[in-house]
């Protein structure tokens, strides 16, 4: 049953059951409307507030400002957001360049079109750079997605961290190593790679905003760890993440995004100068000037994902009044359970990343016990499935075990899985 099981996976990861039987009684009748709440229209009064409550929310309890960031649901899930985040920022860099030259040249009709379009393609050919620090199997998909879309001539590789762990993921490569572009576009960066189970300790260095407010523009993915740490929110231009690890279920992605990126301060660019420039042109629902002008209805949005990822925040601030710190106080208590377990045993497990970057959420290691790794990873799903701990087997692409451990996860739970880790490894 339900109740007996603690679920490790890695997303889709457990919702909190309460929230799920509160869903279940609004997928019948929402608030004795009648009607399911995936049934109402998403123009309704009662999809906007749900909307709108989200978004507060969520600000609320990361701890931004909604004045200077605009929350936008998504559709396409994290790996849409390789490309919107792309797509948007290159528009934006474009932007910016196009004013540039206009005044350049001369405001208005003293501008001859034919020149700034000259002008523009020549800074497009030798200024215009994206830049990805690739420290996993997430950023080095979202690199691809770059390198697919815009061309390889425009996408700059700051760092592969394999090149520095034997072709394999599992550290960080030094900031003082990272081939950052002059004035890229923007800087790009995984913050939990889901799949090796490295996370970045803080928010680099390098990368942080200068004393007069200037810096790079910097986007990261948070799919999953996002709403389990602090996060430096005025540090960055945008995040993203998926709602299916921490926040709700499968079917929306959030995007935070700096309102100076969006009009007054900022057009993205028209199709007829990016065709002109030979630069890609975003589908529409990619594009954020568009979903924010609609706050996320410029199509139909799935109300009802909105929903839960409303109601798991709701939970989330109702539990921990003061935001994410109480979280990620529960985070690290868990984590570090798990990890001084499996470090307990340095004959029978070893952790996949280095030290300095282990994940708190996707917890990776490797049953070494009586040397037969295949064996033993078998043994190890199989007794600790008996036992009620289920989704530890790692990602199909390193294999392995991994434990997500996920805001959903009760610290009981994390115990369990610790006691295990124990057990297993004296037997
Ligand atoms: N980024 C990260 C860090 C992820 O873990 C995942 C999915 N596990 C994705 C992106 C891709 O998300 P989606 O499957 O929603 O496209």
């Amino acid at each position: 049953a339900r109740a007996d099981i603690t679920y490790f996976g890695a997303g889709p990861a457990a919702l909190p059951t309460d929230v799920l039987e509160t869903a279940a009684q609004a997928l019948l009748d929402y608030q004795g409307t009648g009607l399911g709440i995936a049934e109402h229209s998403h123009r309704s009064e009662l999809a906007a507030k749900i909307i709108n409550e989200a978004k507060a929310d969520l600000a609320t309890y990361l701890d931004f400002s909604p004045e200077q960031y605009e929350v936008l649901f998504m559709q396409g899930g994290g790996t849409g957001e390789f490309a919107a985040s792309m797509y948007n920022l290159v528009g934006a860099w474009v932007s910016r360049q196009h004013a540039a030259v206009q005044k350049e040249l001369g405001e208005g009709a003293a501008a001859d079109e034919a020149q700034v379009l000259a002008a523009l393609r020549q800074r497009v050919e030798s200024g215009l750079k994206v830049d990805y620090i690739v420290t996993g199997s997430w950023s080095l998909k979202a690199y691809q997605e770059a390198v697919r879309l815009l061309g390889p001539e425009y996408v700059n590789l700051v760092c592969d961290a394999r090149t520095i762990n034997d072709g394999k993921f599992g550290k960080i490569p030094d900031e003082s190593t990272w081939k950052l572009s002059k004035d890229a576009a923007y800087v790009y960066f995984c913050d939990n790679e889901t799949v090796d189970g490295v996370e970045f300790p803080n928010f680099p260095k390098i990368l942080e905003p200068k004393e007069d407010g200037t810096g790079p523009i910097v986007v990261s993915d948070m799919s999953s760890n996002i709403l389990s740490r602090r996060i430096p929110v005025n540090n960055y231009s945008l995040l993203f993440f998926g709602a299916q690890k921490n926040l709700g279920c499968t079917g929306v992605a959030v995007a935070i995004l700096k309102k100076t990126f969006l009009p007054p301060t900022l057009s993205q660019p028209s199709p007829a100068l990016l065709r002109k420039l030979a630069l890609p042109i975003p589908p529409i629902v990619l594009q954020y000037e568009i979903i924010a002008k609609n706050n996320s209805l410029y199509n139909t949005l799935s109300i009802f994902d909105v929903y839960i990822a409303g109601q798991v925040l709701k939970k989330l601030l109702a539990t921990f009044p003061n935001g994410v710190d109480g979280q990620q106080a529960l985070a690290e208590k868990k984590a570090e359970l798990i990890y001084s377990a499996l470090e307990a045993h340095p004959e029978a497990y070893k952790i996949v990343p280095d030290k300095s970057a282990r994940s708190k959420m996707n917890i990776c290691f490797r049953v070494i016990k009586g040397g037969n790794v295949d064996e033993a990873e078998k043994a190890f799903l199989k007794e600790s499935t008996a036992i009620n701990l289920t989704g530890l087997k790692g990602h199909r692409s390193v294999g392995g075990i991994r434990a997500s451990n996920y805001n959903s996860i009760p610290l009981e739970g994390a115990e369990k899985l610790a006691n295990f880790i124990h057990e297993f490894a004296k037997a």
